[in-house]
């Protein structure tokens, strides 16, 4: 199992600390800290952050995914600020690979379902060149890979929703596909 963890998050907490003596008393200050918190109905993960590595988990997880806690089995990550949770002792590689796919997949999804809605009063194009700005703006959304597979061999521009259907040649209606996804995505639809 492997899955995004929409409802998981932090909690900031406070607590008061000593930190030093004055000649009536000791000097308190309030000083954050964070807890993981799961998403689940139950505690807060054990797992708690001084500010300083809590800053310092925070930019690492942009580059690699951090393990945050485990219960069990289960192991909680977080990776580009999203939150994910596996139980099958997979290490931080396997853990950024199954995160990219499933932003691949979501991506994929959203350009489909934002195409669909454009489709609607679009005028039929006749094969007009698509725009270099808007070729650009694709390449990048899909970092050059195939927004099925993700493969960077053979790419292919493709119309989400064909222009003979109505669609456009927007970058909401684009995305690039490797010739072999392209033939069998033709099969589908
Ligand atoms: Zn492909």
């Amino acid at each position: 199992m492997f899955r995004q963890e929409r409802e998981a998050t932090f909690v900031t907490l406070e607590r008061t600390r000593v930190v030093g003596r004055k000649l009536f008393g000791a000097v308190r200050e309030r000083q954050p800290y964070f807890l993981f918190h799961s998403g689940e109905k139950r505690d807060p993960f054990q797992v708690s952050f001084e500010p300083e590595p809590f800053r310092r988990l925070v930019r690492k997880q942009m580059k690699e995914p951090q393990e945050l806690g485990r219960d069990g089995a289960r192991t909680w990550w977080m990776f580009k600020d999203d939150f994910y949770v596996e139980d099958e002792g997979l290490d931080s590689t396997d853990i950024e690979a199954l995160a990219l796919e499933v932003h691949r997949r979501r991506n994929r999804r959203l350009s489909h379902a934002r195409a669909m809605r454009d489709v609607s009063g679009t005028i039929p194009t006749t094969r007009e060149r698509i725009p270099e700005d808007v070729k650009a703006e694709v390449w990048r959304r899909y970092e050059g890979r195939c927004a099925n597979c993700g493969s960077r061999e053979n790419i292919e521009w493709d119309h989400i929703i064909p222009l003979a259907l109505g669609g456009s040649n927007t970058a909401r209606n684009l995305q690039i596909l490797c010739e072999q996804c392209n033939r069998t995505k033709g099969a589908a639809l």
